[in-house]
């Protein structure tokens, strides 16, 4: 079994969630905002297989001063609940809809960077494209190590720099579609690779109307393998040492 790095439990149906567990050895259970936190930690108790991060996404309106406060606090106070920060990052597809201040949202990024060190933890990023060299500019500053970019995409240029900093991507099942994903996993070495499903977000293809699931990390882990020339056994090993060490589980 293998261990889904990056999804939003809290977005599922009470119901399902423990079938869906049966399917992994753990997930990683990120946030979205202050109530998508307090789900997420109420699953991490209910569930040992659950390991909660607590952060904001950036691909929706920027809080209140009032409310951001009340998030970080909130964090700080369960700080020893989580595994790292996450998710947060900038909003790449909120952009290509409508002209946004970038500036707050760098600010709001750096406070969880800052927040991920003082707490000694990783920090779960959504950044692609050119934002990623924006937070890699960040993480550089503060001098981050453990950082993920979940479902990563972007140029040649970021990723050489990723790779030289030792960040950790993870790639999601539309891996066994999409050929810029699967030319990414050839030039992205296996040590710095995790594997997720951002569930309850749908994929194509195979899984057409399937409700997203641990399962389909298989098929991600086969597509990985073949690139890699490695077992199915071997590249879920590494995959899964990958990120039990990266996560601290
Ligand atoms: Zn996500």
């Amino acid at each position: 079994m293998l261990i889904d790095a990056h999804i939003h439990l809290d977005q599922y149906k009470e119901n399902d969630i423990p079938t869906l567990l049966e399917e992994a050895e753990h997930v990683i259970a990120v946030s979205m905002n202050l109530p998508s936190c307090v789900k997420t930690l109420k699953l991490s108790k209910a569930y040992a297989k659950v390991k909660a991060a607590f952060g904001f996404h950036p691909e929706q309106s920027l809080l209140s001063a009032a409310e951001e406060e009340a998030l970080f606090e909130w964090i700080r106070q369960h700080a020893h609940d989580m595994v790292a920060i996450g998710e947060v990052g900038l909003p790449y597809y909120l952009r290509q809809e409508k002209a946004i201040d970038d500036s707050m949202y760098v600010a709001l990024l750096e406070r969880f960077i800052v927040l991920a060190k003082e707490f000694n933890k990783p920090i779960v990023l959504h950044a692609v494209y050119e934002d990623a060299a924006i937070v890699c500019d960040l993480l550089e500053k503060h001098h981050i190590t453990k950082a993920h970019f979940h479902w990563f995409k972007g140029d040649d240029e970021v990723v050489e720099r990723m790779i030289h900093n030792g960040y950790f991507i993870s790639v999601t099942p539309d891996c066994t579609y999409e050929a810029d994903i699967q030319k990414l996993i050839k030039k992205y070495p296996i040590e710095l690779m995790m594997v997720e499903t951002d569930g309850p977000w749908p994929f194509e293809g195979p899984f057409d109307n399937k409700q997203t699931s641990p399962w389909m990390m298989d098929h991600s882990i086969e597509v990985i393998a073949s690139i890699k020339g490695l077992t199915t056994q071997e590249a879920a090993r590494i995959i899964t040492r990958n990120t039990t060490i990266f996560y601290n589980l």
